[in-house]
């Protein structure tokens, strides 16, 4: 039987990549001081900050919400509905459930679950991007995520937007990236991006944990998340790179983890200088971009069969305004590439 690293009581999970075995209550508390390493080591947000989640329903984004919220951040969640059928609405539930059973805890730091859905706050939903875009389905969901997230945290008044990419994601997408030597995205690959004009703080606390351990967390912690993979996902490259990462992963435990902190460590430095994209407000929608409209509004504008001189136009009055006067604004779809 296996003993606890911490404790020397009996093990329950095992973590290969550190050499070590956890019993519960220690694995908890191992999950929430890699958390709390990430967010010290990289200056994430301190305890009056104002922290917006990005939910999904799945056991990343949750777990994140759920430790920041027993580490006493000020966290509150954001929920965009992608109008993905029954898994949307399966998701939905489960992130409102999450957060009932979790009012007080939120009440206690003045948390709140905010809901955005794309169909109604813009005028379509991801299945339809996908058939009318000429862009992927996820390249095109991924950008509206980035988008609005973006959007709502700054209308909002949050200081920092908190996502729950993991080790593995992390690791894929840099992957992914350096296979196509995509130097600017590899340039923005993080785990702290910082505020720009018109572009809140984005950070992911769960880098330095695998998926694993945010699937043992959301179990041992009782959460329930949605367990199937989004029906779209077919697409999605990433999920190609995970699988070759895992199968390094079996025959030499820690590649990954290699991969990417060495990256973090050693590398991403000599990136940064990728990084100098000069950037001025979207004309349809004032969120900053390197171009004259933003990469949201133009697949907007395509999915809709708008022009964009249109958008322009329509949004002058109030929105654009508003949109304007947060920021002398960036796009966060062009400055935080990748697929999801
Ligand atoms: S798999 Fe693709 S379409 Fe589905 S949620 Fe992820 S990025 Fe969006
Ligand atoms: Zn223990
Ligand atoms: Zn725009």
């Amino acid at each position: 039987m296996m003993k606890c690293r911490r404790c020397r009581g009996p093990a329950v999970v095992e973590v290969r990549r550190h050499n070590a075995a956890f019993c519960r209550d220690c694995f908890l508390h191992h999950v929430r001081e890699q958390v709390r390493r990430a967010i010290r080591a990289h200056d994430m947000f301190g305890p009056d900050d104002r922290v917006l989640v990005a939910v999904s329903g799945g056991k990343d984004s949750l777990a994140l919400w759920d430790v920041l919220l027993e580490l006493g951040y000020r966290a509150s969640g954001l929920y965009l509905g992608l109008g993905i059928g029954d898994y949307s609405s399966r998701s939905a539930e489960v992130v409102r459930r999450f957060a009932r059973e979790r009012r007080g805890a939120l009440e206690a730091v003045g948390g709140e679950l905010v809901e955005i859905d794309l169909a109604q706050a813009y005028g379509f939903d991801i299945p339809t991007a996908g058939r009318k875009g000429s862009r992927s389905t996820c390249a095109v969901c991924g950008l509206s995520k980035r988008y609005v997230f973006n959007r709502a945290a700054l209308e909002r008044g949050y200081d920092v937007v908190a996502t729950g990419h993991n080790l593995d994601d992390e690791a894929a997408t840099l992957l992914g990236n350096t296979l196509r030597w995509q130097t600017d995205y590899i340039a923005r690959q993080a785990p702290v991006l910082p505020a720009r004009p018109g572009m809140v703080r984005k950070v992911k606390p769960l880098y330095r944990l695998s998926e694993l351990e945010t699937a043992a967390y959301s179990f041992l912690r009782g959460i329930d998340y949605v367990v199937e993979e989004c029906p779209l996902v077919a697409g999605n490259t990433q999920l190609r790179y995970k699988e070759a990462m895992n199968r390094l992963e079996v025959t030499s435990p820690g590649t990954k983890a290699q991969f990417l902190l060495g990256y973090l460590d050693r590398a991403a430095p000599l990136f940064r200088a990728e990084d100098a994209a000069a950037l001025t407000p979207c004309r349809a929608c004032g969120q900053p971009t390197t171009g004259r409209f933003c990469a949201f509004c133009r697949a907007r504008a395509q999915v809709l069969g708008l022009r964009l001189e249109d958008l322009a136009g329509r949004e002058e009055d109030g929105e654009r305004q508003v949109a304007r006067e947060l920021s002398e604004e960036v796009l966060p779809a062009e400055l935080y590439g990748g697929a999801s």
